[in-house]
């Protein structure tokens, strides 16, 4: 931090939903003052009741060193922009996921923020440079991505746009750091970032595979889990985040999306919010795999096509393999870094795997 750089003592988040609560939570906790902004009072109002609900919850488990009081005091909410960002050092914006939204957003932070205020988002896919765009200073902008539920994970990738400068992404990476938790760079804004593109293969790739007839569901899923530690299948997954939220990802990146992706989109199975997806949880038992499901599947298929996003990934400079490695463990629960992984595999398995299979899908 450059000397006449402001400590960051007021944190302003934008946004009050699942994401902005969370964060001004977090921020509390470490010992920020925090002022929570949305657009109506009642959401503001909700967000900071979910704050108080959860520092409760936190204080009965030995796991805040404080009373939950004093924390929730440091909160104060707002739904006037200009007051939230005025004395604020660092600015956390966690509003809708639509580019035209935050740039409206950012637009109205950069007239009433200080002039040295880091500006920051939390979007999980849409390009920092465009939302810094927006500013008169885009160099001050950057990504600090937190997963959700923020309080629970570890990880923050912390993300260039086009513009910003060492200096704005160290400051953030800092701020994550005196949070207690785990910040990565990611050092250019790529679609999907870190984390979710070396998952979109973690999904796809048995996608691909299932609707070529070559693996089913059931078998996948169990393959993954059992024989390869991962804490959930990649259908499970699907399910459980949506199947049409990875349609769209793939659609909008232009590219192909695997067939049994589609008819479940098609047909309105998104998963586990509309009671069937990949499995049936509204008339089945959903996600009923067994470890005996997993024989014979090639999951060093999977696992080669991630191992090749990573690779992407570090060719490209958007990350080092231990930042991608820390990325997956803490911000996927991965048992071990895709890299790492690569490496047990060894190269020569990971190429003979993706022969004619994943690469460039
Ligand atoms: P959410 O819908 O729960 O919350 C968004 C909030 O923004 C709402 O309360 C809404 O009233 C408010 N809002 C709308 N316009 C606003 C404005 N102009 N100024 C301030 N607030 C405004 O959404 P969320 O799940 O909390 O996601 C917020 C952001 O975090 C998105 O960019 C999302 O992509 C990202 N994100 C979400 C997750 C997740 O799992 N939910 C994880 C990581 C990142």
């Amino acid at each position: 931090m450059r000397a006449d750089q402001p400590e960051i003592a007021t944190v302003a988040v934008l946004g009050a939903g699942t994401m902005g609560h969370g964060i001004a939570e977090v921020a509390a906790i470490a010992g920020y003052d925090v002022v929570l902004r949305d657009i109506d009072a009642v959401i503001v109002e909700d967000g900071y009741d979910e704050i108080e609900w959860s520092l409760e919850k936190l204080a009965e488990k030995g796991r805040l060193d404080e009373d939950p009081d004093d924390v929730a005091a440091r909160v104060a909410t707002t739904t006037d922009l200009e007051a939230a960002v005025s004395d604020a050092d660092l600015v956390i914006e966690a509003g809708p996921e639509q580019l035209s939204v935050k740039q409206d957003i950012f637009e109205s932070v950069d007239a009433a923020a200080p002039a040295d205020a880091l500006l920051a988002t939390n979007s999980s896919s849409l390009s920092i440079t465009e939302i810094a765009a927006a500013t008169e200073r885009p160099e001050s902008v950057l990504g600090l991505h937190f997963f959700n539920p923020p309080v629970k994970m570890d990880l923050v990738e912390v993300i260039y746009g086009k513009a910003t400068t060492d200096e704005t992404a160290q400051r953030g990476y800092e701020f994550i750091e005196s949070l207690g938790k785990t910040p990565i760079y990611v050092r250019k804004d790529v679609r999907g970032f870190v984390v979710n593109s070396v998952l979109g293969p973690f999904m796809s790739e048995p996608a691909w595979m299932v609707s070529a007839g070559e693996a089913t569901i059931r078998q996948a899923d169990a393959a993954m889990v059992h024989e390869r530690g991962y804490p959930m299948g990649p259908f499970e997954l699907g399910d459980l985040t949506g199947i049409d939220i990875g349609y769209h990802v793939r659609t909008e990146a232009g590219r192909p999306v695997p067939p049994i992706m589609a008819e479940k989109v098609e047909n309105g199975n998104l998963g586990r919010k509309t009671g069937e997806g990949y499995y049936d949880y509204d008339d089945g038992d959903g996600s009923d795999y067994v470890p005996e499901d997993s024989e014979g599947f090639d999951h060093r298929r999977v696992e080669a096509v991630m191992a090749n996003e990573a690779a992407k990934l570090v060719g490209d400079d958007v990350a080092t393999a231990e930042a991608i490695d820390t990325g997956m463990q803490l911000g996927a629960g991965f048992p071990e870094g895709t890299c790492r992984r690569a490496d047990d595999i060894g190269l020569d398995g990971s190429i003979e795997s993706t022969d004619g299979a994943g690469i460039g899908r």
